[in-house]
This record gives C-alpha cells, sequence and structure tokens, in this order.
C-alpha cells in the first residue's frame, strides 16, 4: 500500500507523527493509501523554514514570480490526463468532472499571471509642498490555506496562487481524504522555478489546523470546508490576531417560475443537483417551483431524466454521469438525512435507497433520490445533505419562494429560471446570497470576479480568488516622502573647497 508523505523543502517528507488516515478508492472501497498526520513539531519546523525562504521570494520582483506562474500553467497543461486520474481515484468524481476541476483552478493560476499590475500601488504627486505619497502592497509573510475534499486541485490553486504571485511563503494543509493532486501540485510548482520552502504541503487533520492556529508567524488563514469547521477557524484565528477568510457549507435554491422553458430547467437540475453525486458548494439541492403547475410538469421532466442517470466508477467511461461518494460514513449521513426526509413525511418521488453496482457491491455509491412536498421544518430543508438528493419545496408565488432562499441560514449560491427579465431583475437585486444565477444553475464566478457566499456560506470581508484574493494576501504600506528644496539650485562649474 501507498505510503504519503509532506511536501517540504522542495521534497517528499515521511510522515514522523506515527498517525496516518486512510485514502480510500470511493469506487471500491479499498484503501488504496495511507497519509500521514503531522504532529504540531511538524507543522512548526516547516513553518520556520518557509519563513525563511520568503524573504527572498518577498524580494523577488512581481514579474520574476509571475513567470513561475505563467510556466506552473503550461506544465498542469502538460499533466491534465495525470492530474484528473489521480484525483477521480480518490475523489470518486468522473474523469471529465475532475478535468473541470483542474481546468478552474487553472484558471486562478492564469489570472495571477497579471500579479505586476495587480500588486502596482497608488501614487499622489505633490500631496504637500515638496511631498509625495505613495502605497505599495506588500506579502503577509507566511501564509496558510486548509481545504475541503471536494474540489482537491481547485481550491487548493485557489488559495496558493494568488498568495505566492503576491510574495507570501504559503502552507497548505489539503483535505486528508484526497492528498495526492496537492502534493503533485507542489511538485510542478518546484518544476516551473518555485524555490524550494516557499510551498509546504502539510497533510493532516485537527492536529495540524490547531497548529496552523496556534502558530505566530502564520500571517492569514484561508479556509474553504463545512461550516462548523469554518466557524471555528474564523474565531479562533481572528483572536490569536490573524486575518481569516473562511467559506462553508450550502444550500443552494433554485427558483422555477411558470414561464420558464421546462426542459432547460429540468437538465440545468439534473447536471446541478446530481453532478459530482452533489459534492459540490455550488451543487443545486432545492428547486422552489411557483405554482403547483410548475412543480407537477418539473416532476414530470425530472423523473425520467433521473431514471437514466449513469452511476459508476469512473472508469466505465465518459458517459458516466456520476461516481461514488467520498467515503462509508458520507454515505451513511445521507442515508440517514434520507430516512429523515421519508419519517418527516416528504414524498420521496425516487428513491435511490439500495443502490448496488456488480462488482462495486464494497464502493460508496449512492443512487439519485427526489424529494416533493418537502417543508422548511424538516431536516433534509435544513442541512446540507451533501449527497445526490434533490427537495423540492413548491410555493406558491415569487415572494414566497424568494423568502424561502431568504430565509435558509446558507447564502452560498442560487438561481432564478425564467423568461422574465423583470422577475429576474428584482430577484438578483432583492436576494441575501452571494453567487447567482439567472437560467444558470451553478453560477461559479470566473477567475477575474471573486468567489464567496454570504450568511453562514461566508465568514471574513474579502472573498476567494480575482482581485480580492490580493487584497487578502497583502497589506498596505503608505510612504510620504519629503524632498527640501535647495539641492538642485544652479549647477556649480568651479572645483568647490569643502568648507
Ligand atoms: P470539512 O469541514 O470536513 O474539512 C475541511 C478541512 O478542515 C479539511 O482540511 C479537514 O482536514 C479540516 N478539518 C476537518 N475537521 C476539522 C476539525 N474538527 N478541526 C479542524 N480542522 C478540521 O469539509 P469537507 O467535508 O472536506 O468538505 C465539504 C464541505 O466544504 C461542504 O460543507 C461544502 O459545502 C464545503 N465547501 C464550501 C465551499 C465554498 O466555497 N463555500 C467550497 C467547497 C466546499
Amino acid at each position: 500500500m501507498d505510503e504519503l508523505s509532506h511536501f517540504i523543502g522542495g521534497k517528499r517528507v515521511k510522515g514522523g507523527s506515527g498517525r496516518f488516515a486512510d485514502v480510500f478508492n470511493p469506487a471500491t472501497g479499498e484503501v488504496q493509501a495511507k497519509v500521514p498526520l503531522a504532529s504540531k513539531a511538524e507543522l512548526d519546523a516547516a513553518v520556520a523554514a518557509a519563513a525563511e525562504a520568503q524573504v527572498a521570494w518577498g524580494a523577488t520582483n512581481p514579474q520574476k514570480r509571475a513567470r513561475v506562474m505563467m510556466e506552473f500553467v503550461r506544465l498542469i497543461n502538460r499533466d491534465m490526463e495525470k492530474l484528473a486520474e489521480a484525483l477521480s481515484r480518490e475523489h470518486g468524481k468522473t474523469i471529465p468532472d475532475a478535468k473541470g476541476d483542474v481546468q478552474r483552478g487553472l484558471e486562478v493560476v492564469e489570472f495571477c499571471i497579471g500579479a505586476p499590475h495587480l500588486l502596482k500601488g497608488e501614487y499622489t504627486d505633490g500631496a504637500g509642498p515638496g511631498i509625495d505619497m505613495y502605497s505599495m502592497r506588500q506579502p503577509l509573510g507566511v501564509v496558510a490555506g486548509i481545504t475541503p475534499f471536494n474540489f482537491p486541485a481547485m481550491i487548493p490553486m485557489w488559495k496558493m496562487a494568488p498568495a505566492l504571485s503576491c510574495g507570501n511563503a504559503f502552507i497548505l494543509k489539503p483535505s486528508e481524504r484526497d492528498p495526492s493532486v496537492p502534493l503533485m501540485l507542489a511538485e510542478l510548482l518546484k518544476e516551473a522555478g518555485l524555490p524550494d520552502g516557499v510551498l509546504q504541503v502539510i497533510n493532516g487533520d485537527k492536529e495540524a489546523v490547531d497548529a496552523i492556529l496556534d502558530n505566530e508567524t502564520i500571517q492569514a488563514i484561508g479556509f474553504v470546508g463545512s461550516t462548523p469547521i469554518a466557524q471555528y477557524i474564523y474565531s479562533r484565528g481572528c483572536a490569536a490576531g490573524k486575518r481569516v477568510q473562511c467559506f462553508g457549507g450550502a444550500k443552494n435554491h433554485m427558483i422555477i417560475m411558470p414561464d420558464a422553458d421546462m426542459d432547460q430547467a429540468a437538465d440545468a437540475l439534473i447536471g446541478a443537483g446530481y453532478g459530482a453525486a452533489g459534492e459540490r458548494c455550488m451543487a443545486i439541492s432545492v428547486a422552489v417551483p411557483v405554482g403547483d403547475e410548475t412543480a407537477d410538469a418539473l416532476i414530470e421532466k425530472l423523473v425520467p431524466r433521473i431514471e437514466k442517470l449513469k452511476v459508476a466508477p469512473y472508469t466505465a467511461g465518459n458517459d458516466v454521469d456520476y461516481g461514488p461518494v467520498v467515503t462509508a460514513a458520507a454515505k451513511a449521513n445521507i442515508e440517514k438525512l434520507v430516512q429523515s426526509g421519508i419519517d418527516q413525511g416528504a414524498k420521496l418521488v425516487v428513491d435511490g435507497r439500495g443502490f448496488k453496482l456488480q462488482g462495486y457491491e464494497d464502493g460508496f455509491f449512492v443512487g439519485p433520490h427526489l424529494f416533493d412536498h418537502v417543508t422548511t421544518d424538516m431536516d433534509i430543508y435544513r442541512k446540507e445533505i451533501f449527497g445526490p438528493v434533490l427537495s423540492q419545496v413548491r410555493a406558491k408565488t415569487y415572494e414566497e419562494a424568494l423568502g424561502y432562499a431568504m430565509d435558509h441560514e446558507y447564502g452560498n449560491g442560487t438561481a432564478i429560471f425564467t423568461r422574465d427579465g423583470d422577475a429576474a431583475r428584482d430577484f438578483a437585486s432583492r436576494i441575501n446570497i452571494g453567487m447567482v444565477g439567472i437560467n444558470v444553475p451553478i453560477p461559479v464566478p470566473l477567475a477575474y470576479h471573486t468567489f464567496g457566499g454570504w450568511k453562514k456560506s461566508g465568514f471574513g470581508d474579502l472573498n476567494q480568488h480575482g482581485p480580492d484574493a490580493f487584497r487578502f494576501y497583502t497589506r498596505t504600506k503608505t510612504v510620504t516622502a519629503r524632498w527640501p528644496s535647495g539641492l538642485k539650485e544652479g549647477g556649480e562649474f568651479h572645483f568647490k573647497a569643502m568648507d
């Protein structure tokens, strides 16, 4: 069995704590590798080495740093197939989806090639008599990223590319469930010219995370994961005086107006509800049709589409719709919530319970589920399920539908499907959610915009990637400079005595 490692000082380093976690192949249920779980001492040593390496990296001119990102882009494209395969093997998502995971991270690296422009400061010429004033954006020093299992390529890249481009050293603590791709990315960054020690990948669990929170050298933490852990890291990190941004869980609503194109809405719900087995923070997990006729029409369109879904391992071809969920515990949690939906009175229209795939009986596969007549007091409505389970909540009016999305504690993404521009504009303007789709079911902003949810989906005042990332990973220094006049008064052509 493979024993994975950390990546410290430009090379793979074995774990020294004696503690390991199992890394599964979710399609077969087998343990395929062991990942070391770092101790506090290992984390602290890696941070100290990163602080030393950061001094020269921070002083390297921004264009040279950007050239490392340029080469990183080329190497990721070169290794796309290899990265996607490693990702699917540990996560379970299909190969096209794994390539999307890499691609959406890569786009942020591409954006970081423009770092020299984003790092330019501000200048006031003649702020007073003989006085100029200018501000610089300087790196913070050593910063850390703690990332979730569901995008093991994209989210580490969203964190490390801007942080490194700004001249910081970066400590990445990826998810212990699928750590191989982050290690491969670290190797590619070294090959691209990143000096040793500037990026350290430390695998681990709560012990490593707590060590990050307690380490005084680490200036900032970017976290993505579930809301309880986001809140924990945000409050402890802020109390320790660090700059912290934490992105949490989601329950994304899609409102379907009576005038929507029902085929388009149903297709969108299938992809956004069941793609990646529902393990996306931007998945649609709640459909809110307006009016009973719309709701009935939607169910009629959804059921045959759901019944056609191909649920299989990534190795079964590019027509697989989704694969297994990540662990047996994740599967058990989904099954528990499905049972609660039945017990609490929701109507299970498509029943995915007991799904088994021949030859993969021990894999963590979950069949697709569709609930109708879900109400806001049910657990399947209040909680993030993170599985292939779509709930339909019926609304009588647009205002009622809007209210459901507004009142939910999560505020990551949402969408409206309609042909009415007035309704769409009203929705986009009034909704209290960070990312909004209009006839677009998964409105993930591109790299040069920013990504972030509201309410219990995001903590901190800046978003991920785009210009906000450059604000998060730098601090501003403002210089007021005065040069007294007199030095330039008239030329002197004779040899002056020193008196
Ligand atoms: P998770 O919260 O279990 O883990 C995230 C990270 O926190 C991992 O690196 C993990 O090792 C660490 N961690 C776990 N338990 C911890 C503890 N008790 N103390 C300290 N650290 C701990 O999340 P996950 O299951 O890996 O990812 C799925 C979650 O992430 C979902 O809730 C999903 O909505 C969310 N997510 C949010 C976004 C977003 O941008 N808002 C994006 C992707 C995923």
